[in-house]
Order: structure tokens, then sequence, then C-alpha cells
């Protein structure tokens, strides 16, 4: 037993299942650069102005390289930003007034430099020219440069991480979970966070178990100290006794059977009287492909392509793309003759921001994103869309495209699409011609209008992360308002039937790919109102063919009855406590199954 402290048991979001043992490393992120703040001694100013010139001289060498690196890369263009941090690294008035505060007040350079930064936030954010305040960003930039050169900072905090161990953070960046050496993370604990949030997709992508919502965990667990992980009833126990570590241990190897268990039946996805709802695996470049064969995928139903766009300063190249979908479409391949994978056009915006192309807007969760941004940056759109095409010829690839609002973007997007596809036949560059484009329904207006948009494509997909956040105006990413977060909110039902009904009057096919996909309670409703298909983390497949196998198409439909008598009138809670009844009856070990 540690004597740091008594054992303790603390809630929070069971985030993606799964239990985990080991030392806590606490991660500080990539945000705070630790600065140290001295006087400086009399006498010694001159050594002082000495460092702070040396880091200038350090940093703009550092810039000077990206430069040369970016023009290679782009023929010259994108490299204006640099340009930009070059110059204010340049500023006269900027250097001078860091070295006055040196000089006259004897203060260390870090402090100098975080003064003159502030200083200067202050003139951007005051002016009202929109491109002032954008330099706000760049200024940033330039300072946490400058300050990595002074103190020596570690470029990237998630090396730092050397024995498995589960992490624990304030919160994390899809960039800074994908960065940490998957092989080294036992688990993660943040203090904030929701469900929905992309670093809990992310975990449950990367079959990591989660725990968010922890609120101080950071402050209360002790770095290299035990910690119990249980990401799937969403607490962690810090201070563990040798009985407790023992009895989770126990739990843990229950779950191993469970998963090679289910991952040893019938084609996951079976029902009890051999009829099928295929379970897919939702993906992102990067992730262990291994793994997802291991648990059943039998294609995959969304693969998120920007993670491509993250973690660099560039927009990946048109080959770098094509690469990575070849890789995916051959992947798809080796899960069945038949299977397919759906590549997802560039899905950025909102709570997913890329470097280099976001930009700063008031409300981003309703602004320029996703098809929107790829309708208004054709060139970037068309490079994907001929990668894609390029890689369709290794496997079955699907195209589709992310918070479609209106028919306008899918005649515009189809526009676009059929140029590149007649580049592509003048330069006699192969690719399939059957290749299905599909869309998803993420946002009210597209399910409710979901017959006409039908018209336009081969299939729906129905993206409930979104879809929930959008209809119930609640961010998906907000512990305040998770409460709001109602996936059986009768709104969100009809909505959702509506979807379903219009895909099967037009004779396209349709699926979820939405987290609540792999929820034991929902993910099942879903397959009960007739989806053709569920697409999940692949972690999460095994559990759902479980659940699945035992149950018949009767009793989906005996389900469906159940949670439509209850009407409009009934509350997301009331839906779901019939709902958890029905299965509990159906299923009587569905705890055990569950965990
Ligand atoms: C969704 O919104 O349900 C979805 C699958 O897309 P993402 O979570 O990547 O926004
Ligand atoms: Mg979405």
């Amino acid at each position: 037993m540690s004597n740091k402290g008594p054992m303790r048991t603390i809630a929070g979001l069971a985030t993606a299942r799964g239990f985990a043992v080991g030392p806590a490393f606490i991660y500080r992120g990539d945000g705070e650069i630790p600065i140290p703040q001295y006087v400086v001694k009399p006498g010694r100013e001159a050594d002082e102005l000495l460092r702070l010139k040396r880091a200038l001289v350090e940093t703009k060498g550092d810039l000077e390289k990206l430069i040369s690196a970016v023009k290679e890369h782009t023929g010259g263009k994108d490299v204006r930003v640099f340009e930009c941090h070059l110059m204010m690294l340049d500023d006269i008035v900027l250097v001078d007034e860091t070295e006055k505060y040196i000089r006259e007040d004897r203060i260390n350079a870090e402090t100098a430099v975080r003064r003159t930064a502030n200083h200067a936030r202050r003139q951007f954010a005051q002016m009202n020219d929109p491109y002032f305040r954008e330099r706000v960003r760049d200024l940033d930039d330039v300072e946490r440069r400058l300050l990595k050169a002074l103190t020596g900072f570690a470029e990237d905090p998630t090396t730092e991480l050397k024995v498995p161990s589960i992490v624990v953070a304030d919160d994390l960046t899809p960039s800074e979970t994908v960065r940490l050496p998957r092989d080294l993370v036992l688990g993660f604990a943040t203090n904030g966070g929701s469900t929905t949030s992309h670093v809990a997709l992310l975990s449950r992508a990367m079959g990591i178990p989660a725990v968010t919502g922890l609120g101080d965990i950071t402050h209360r667990a002790i770095a290299g100290e035990t910690l119990l992980l249980d990401g799937t009833n969403g607490a962690i126990t810090i201070f563990p006794t040798a009985s407790a570590i023992r009895d989770f241990s126990d739990l843990i190897e229950r779950q191993r059977e469970l998963v090679e268990d289910v991952a040893t039946g019938a084609p996951a996805g079976t029902l009890k009287d051999g009829s099928d709802i295929p379970l897919y695996a939702n993906i992102h470049p990067g992730v262990p492909v291994a793994d997802i064969k291991a648990q059943g995928a039998r294609g995959v139903g969304l693969y998120r392509s920007e993670y491509l766009w993250l973690n660099r300063e560039l927009e990946p190249t048109e080959e770098e793309q094509f690469e990575a979908y070849s890789d995916a479409a051959k992947f798809a391949k080796t899960l069945g003759d038949r299977s397919t994978i759906a590549i997802r056009t560039l899905d950025i915006g909102g709570d997913k921001l890329v470097r280099g192309i976001s930009s700063k807007e008031a409300n981003p969760f309703l602004g320029n994103r996703s098809i929107r941004y790829l309708l208004s940056n054709p060139d970037v759109f068309k490079k994907q869309l001929r990668a894609i095409l390029r890689a369709s010829v290794f496997g079955k690839v699907g195209i589709m495209y992310p918070m479609v609002s209106c028919v306008e973007e899918l005649q515009a997007a189809a526009k676009m699409f059929a140029q590149v596809t007649e580049q592509l036949d003048a330069e006699g560059i192969a690719y399939d011609r059957d290749l299905p484009v599909g869309a998803m329904i993420e946002v009210p207006s597209a399910a409710i209008n979901a017959d006409a948009l039908a018209k336009y494509v081969k299939f729906f997909s129905i993206g409930t992360n979104d879809l929930i956040q959008y209809t119930m105006a609640a961010d998906r990413g907000n512990e305040a308002v998770a409460h709001l977060y109602q996936p059986t909110n009768p709104a969100v039902l009809k909505l959702m039937k509506r979807t379903i009904a219009a895909a099967k009057r037009n004779g396209i096919y349709v699926s979820v790919c939405g987290e609540s996909a792999s929820d034991p309670i929902v993910g099942v409703l879903w397959a009960a109102m007739g989806v053709d298909f569920l697409s999940m983390s692949a972690t999460y497949i095994p559990l759902m063919a479980k659940l699945l196998s035992r149950l018949t198409r009767a009793d989906l439909d005996d389900y469906l009855k159940a949670v439509e008598a209850m009407g409009d009138g009934a509350t997301a809670a009331e839906i779901l406590a019939v709902c958890e009844t029905w299965m509990r009856a159906h299923i009587p070990d569905l705890d055990n199954i569950v965990l």
C-alpha cells in the first residue's frame, strides 16, 4: 500500500470501456512551458541580454530551416505565415522592449519575453481589424518558440512517457493523444472532457480505456503511484490497497476472456436467428489495423481522414493521401471480399482544429467546417477526391461527405467530383467507376429533408455524435450540458426514424457511425430501427456482437415496439429506462456481458 494517502475512488465519465492498472504519468500538455522567474543580479544584465540574443538567433535559425522545408514542399507557397513570424523576431520595437525590461527592471529573459508578448497581445486584441486580431495567434506561436529556446523545454512532452502508464491530464487534444506512444499508454484519466469529445473517440478507436470529467485528478494523482482505472464504469482509484489491486486484476482477466469468447463466434453482427446486421469499424490513419481484424470488424464504416492533417505544419500532399487511402483500401479488402471502407472527406472545424487551415470563427460549430470548408476550398477538396479515387483500385472504397446540411452542397460536391473524374479519364488513370458516394446525416436539416438528399447519394451514414449535439443544441464536449446530450430524446429518435425510412424508400443503404452505435442499449435500438449495419470503435465490436447474437429479428421488432409505445411525451430518461428493462428481460446476464 502506498503511504501517500488513503485509498479513494473518484467518479468520472465512463468514456472508453476497459480496465487498466499502472503508474500515473502526469501529462502537463503542450500548452504550458514552465517559465522561471528571477531577478537578475546587478551587473549580470549583459549575460541575460546575451541569453535573449542567443535564443533569438536559434529561433530564427529554426524558422529559416522550416521555411526552406516548406518552400521545397509547396513550390514556394504557404510560407507567408512563417515569414511573418520571422519578421516578429526581427521587430525592433518588440526586441527593444524586451531588452529594456531586462536592463531596467532586471527581470530574466523569459519573464521579459512574456511581458512584451502580453503587452502586444493586448494591443492586437483591441484592434478592430480582424487581420491584426489574427496576429495574436502568430504572436503566441513566436513567443512559444522563443520560450522553448530559452528554457530548453522539450519540443514534445509526450516523449517523456517512458514506461507503460496511465496518462493523467487536464485534457488532451487529438494531436496530443495521437502523439503519445500507443504501446506505453495503459489508459487515460482527464480532468475535463466528456464521453463524446474527440479525445474520447480517439481513446476508443485506439482501444485504450479512458475516464474523463474527473475534475482535479491531475492534482490528486501522484506521478509514478499505482492507479486503477475503470473505463467501463467511469471511476479511478488512487492509492489502492494490495487486495484492491488483486481484485481489479481478476476483473481484467474476466474481460479478456469475454473478448476472446465473442471474437471466435459467428461473424460479428449475426443475430440468433441467423439474420445479420454486420458490425463495421471506425478507424483513422495510424490505428493498428491488426487489432481491428481480431475484434471482428467486417468493414470500415468511417475512416476519419482528418487525422492526416493533424500534427503537421503542411497540408498532406496528394501522394501522401493516396498512400494512406491505398493502405486503408487494401486493409478493408483483407476483412472480406465484399468489405468496404467509407472514407470521409476532410472533416475539420468545430472542435477539430487543424493548424494552418482552421481560422478563428466566433462560432466554429456553426461555421465554415467539413463539407462547407471543402466546397469553399476546391483545391483541397479536389486533391482529396483525386487521391481517394486513385486508391479505389485497391479495395472497395466509398466516399462520404461530412456535415451535409442541404441538397445544394451535394450538387456542388457532385460537380467537383465530376471534374476530378474527367481529369483522371483525360490522364488515363484508373479508378472505381462504381465508387459509392454517401452523405453523413449529422445535421437536423439533413435528417428532416433526408428524402431529397437520398436522390443524390448511394448511402447515408448517420453521425449521431453530431446529430444529437445539433438536435439538442448541446455541445458534445461540454460536461455542463452532458445531461441534455440525449440519444433517447424523442426528437432524436424521430430524426433517426425519418432518416432510416427515407433511405429505405429511396433504395439506398443506411448505417450509424456515431459512438452511440456501440452503446449496449442505444446501438441495439438503432439495429431494431432497421439500419443496414453499425460502425463503431473496434474495441466495442465483440461486446455488440455478443449482445446481437442473443437476439432475433422478432426480438428487435418487439424492442422497437416497446420504445415507440412511449410516445413523444416521454422523457429521454423514461425511454432509456424502458430500453434497459427490455434488454435485461431478454438478456438476463446483460450486466456480466457489459461488465
Ligand atoms: C458523428 O458526428 O457521429 C461522427 C461519426 O463524426 P465525428 O464524431 O468525427 O464528428
Ligand atoms: Mg461528426
